[in-house]
């Protein structure tokens, strides 16, 4: 099959020996699921099922950061714990991955599991020269380190650009050697999570949890690594940098996978801005066939401007196609072969994971099907019809 990777920038061919490990970046438990999660861990949902189709075997790891500024901030607001807080929407999130079918991850580690473990890779960095400590803080010092930057292809002034919109940017710290050094151990507030360590009391860094949750799950080299495509600077390229500078071992992730962002009226779909839409309200409404069929039929590389009357289209689609798979089909007249059908498809998702094209081909089988229903149908186009819905992960219940 062929994959973009954002590390080269071009589609490329992908293969294994059989076994593909891979991580992507998980939620921050601070809020209920909103359409552009759903669409970033549907399009690796969809990965998933195509390399199960290849034969290959899936490892793969789904991360929880759940202590962060955002859950600290929310669960002041709440008045509960960030642990009680982040463990609430936690079992949000995956009642709502689960209610729209996805394969779960063979783990989902949460950050503060890991804390000896980051404190150990921190210990390695500092112990090389890759890191420094300021205060009670610890920065990785990316004096030399040429690789960063790579990635996203943002010259230094984009970065500083981004860096100082960050949550608790350290930009403007005139006692980092670089404006850019970013954090691996942050010293805490009062009242704020924190734990021991040979640096004072603290957490990690957001960045430096994935790399060591990686490593820890995958190994040195993972690969692919995914994400939404907003993570590719700064927390991506800071997984990169530090993750080698501890294992000495390149590349740290072999395939970049990104998904482009969910749009409300044009504008990024996030909490800051407030224009969210919710997985749980729109599966008050509509089938999760509905929605999968809608996320899906954006390619994941393009922007997704979320537009309900396209849904209610998306949701007609999926009542068809229960039907009509599920209709008792007569094998009198013409037969109907599958097989074009099914090659059009495949060919599409091993493009890049084509998910548009692969649903204009369910489409045209379907409408294939339709019409002759009843007269000429047969279960061979019936069966292929199921089989290619499984691939997008439509259960083909019958839609609501
Ligand atoms: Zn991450």
């Amino acid at each position: 099959m062929r994959l973009h990777n954002t590390l080269s920038g071009k589609v490329e061919d992908f293969d294994s020996d059989g076994r593909v490990s891979l991580y992507v970046c998980g939620v921050t438990p601070y809020d209920t699921t909103h359409v552009g999660h759903a669409r970033t861990y549907l399009l690796f949902d969809v990965l998933i099922r195509q390399l199960m189709h290849q034969g290959w075997q899936t490892n793969y790891v789904q991360n929880i950061t759940d202590v962060d500024d955002s859950i600290i901030a929310r669960a002041a607001q709440t008045g509960e714990s960030y642990q009680a807080l982040g463990d609430r929407f936690t079992g949000i999130y995956m009642d709502d991955i689960s209610a729209l079918g996805m394969i779960p991850a063979q783990a989902y580690p949460r950050a503060t599991d890991a804390i000896p473990e980051m404190q150990e890779v921190i210990r390695r960095l500092l112990a090389t020269g890759h890191a420094y400590r300021v205060g009670g803080d610890v920065y990785f010092n990316l004096d030399g380190v040429e690789e960063f930057g790579r990635l996203s292809r943002l010259d230094r002034a984009d970065m500083l650009k981004i860096e100082a919109d960050q949550d608790g940017s350290t930009v403007g710290d005139e006692r980092k050697k670089d404006p850019l050094d970013f954090l691996l151990w942050r010293s805490s507030g009062p009242g704020e999570p924190s734990w021991g360590s040979p640096w004072g009391d603290g957490r990690p860094g957001w960045h430096l949890e994935c790399s060591t949750l990686a490593m820890r799950h995958l190994g040195p080299s993972v690969d692919i690594h995914g994400g939404g495509a907003d993570l590719v600077y700064p927390h991506h390229e800071a997984e990169i940098v530090q993750s080698q500078a501890v294992t000495g071992i390149k590349p740290f992730a072999r395939t970049w996978v990104h998904v482009e962002m969910a749009l409300l009226g044009g504008r990024k779909m996030s909490k800051s801005d407030g224009n969210m839409v919710f997985v749980r309200d729109l599966l008050e409404t509509h089938s999760p066939d509905a929605l999968r069929l809608y996320l899906l039929a954006t390619h994941y590389r393009e922007p997704l401007d979320f537009k309900s009357e396209e849904l209610e289209r998306c949701s007609e689609v999926s009542l068809r196609l229960a039907r009509v798979a599920h209709a008792s089909a007569s094998l009198r007249g013409e037969e109907l072969d599958p097989t074009s059908f099914v090659r059009r498809f495949s060919d599409a998702l091993d493009d890049d994971l084509n998910t548009p094209d692969a649903i204009d081909v369910l489409k045209d089988l379907l409408s294939a099907l339709d019409t002759t229903t009843g007269s000429s149908a047969t279960h061979r186009a019936q069966r292929s019809l199921r089989t290619l819905s499984a691939r997008l992960g439509l259960n083909l219940e019958s839609g609501r």
